[in-house]
């Protein structure tokens, strides 16, 4: 007797059928609500403005569309995430090496502060292709010299609004500026202040502006 196969709504994206896979080997057959609006667009390569609550499934929103876009035999950075705090940015970084178990031998580092310097330089010097990090740790970097950004496709600003009351506005600039202009740049946020409009006006390209009121 055959195992049936249980259906995925991820079938209807355009995605490989490797990570459709480990989609359900993760227990993701069903989208929430703020991934069937993100999803379709940024894998589309369009930058968007994404507005849903904590534990809304952001994360695999803005990871799926970047694994797609990585090459594994290129040893550069090429997605970047910016998040507000340390635990955030480990949380991110778990939940995008288990999206990325579909594709041999993907590296993502972990850059934030609160830890020393020395290791992160170190796991840098050994190439990494997609870097999650704190806005301040990652500008030590940048002055450092020990990050190079310049081959990034995807920026993602992840929590954007608490990045900005935290006070990160400069370190964000400072940061962006090291990018390519040609980047998609994904935005999330819980809500969408000021702030953050004048934030994607000087950074996205008409950016798709998608909002969700539940979490599922
Ligand atoms: P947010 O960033 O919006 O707070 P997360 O990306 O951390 O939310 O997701 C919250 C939880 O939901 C995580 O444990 C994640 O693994 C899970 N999750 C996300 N998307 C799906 C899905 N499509 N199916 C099942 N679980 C999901
Ligand atoms: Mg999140």
């Amino acid at each position: 007797m055959t195992e049936s196969t249980p259906t995925s709504e991820f079938e209807t994206l355009p995605l490989p059928a490797e990570q459709i896979d480990n989609l359900r080997a993760m227990g993701y057959t069903t989208m929430t609500a703020i991934q069937k609006l993100a999803l379709p667009l940024a894998l589309d390569g369009r930058d968007l403005i994404a507005q849903a609550k904590t534990g809304s499934g952001k994360t695999a929103s803005f990871a799926i569309p970047l694994l797609t876009k990585i090459n594994p035999r290129f040893f550069g950075v090429q997605g970047l995430v910016l998040c507000p705090t340390r635990e955030l940015a480990t949380q991110v970084a778990t939940e995008i090496r288990k999206l990325a178990r579909y594709l041999a031998n993907i590296k993502v580092v972990v850059l934030s502060g609160g830890v020393s310097i020395g290791p992160q330089i170190g796991s840098l010097e050994h190439g990494a292709h997609i870097v999650v990090g704190t806005p301040g740790r990652l500008k030590d970097h940048l002055r450092k010299n020990t990050l190079d950004i310049s081959q990034v496709h995807t920026l993602v600003l992840d929590e954007a609004d608490r990045m900005l009351d935290m006070g990160f506005s400069d370190d964000i600039q400072h940061i962006i500026g090291h990018t390519p202009e040609d980047r998609q740049t994904l935005l999330f946020s819980a809500t969408y202040p000021n702030n953050i409009q004048k934030l994607s006006a000087q950074y996205q390209q008409t950016p798709e502006i998608i909002k969700v009121e539940s979490t599922h």
